[in-house]
């Protein structure tokens, strides 16, 4: 699985960072950027629930 979030779309909420700070971080712009490549199979979960509770629906999941 593989993370991206839209720059475009995102309103810099930052409710992804809370969720998981080591996937998202807020860029100097405003915007959230994704620190990783790929995410853990551990981390599935987590990363559905920051697609889900985006304000913006800036994040998008790519299954491998
Ligand atoms: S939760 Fe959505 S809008 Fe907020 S920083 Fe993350 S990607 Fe951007």
């Amino acid at each position: 699985m593989k993370v991206r979030v839209d720059p475009e779309i995102c309103a810099g909420f930052g409710i992804c960072t809370g969720i998981a700070p080591e996937v998202f971080e807020l860029h100097d712009d405003g915007y959230a950027v994704v620190l990783v490549s790929a995410i853990a199979p551990g981390d599935e979960d987590l990363m559905l629930r920051a697609e889900s509770q985006c304000p913006a629906r800036a994040i998008s999941i790519i299954p491998d």
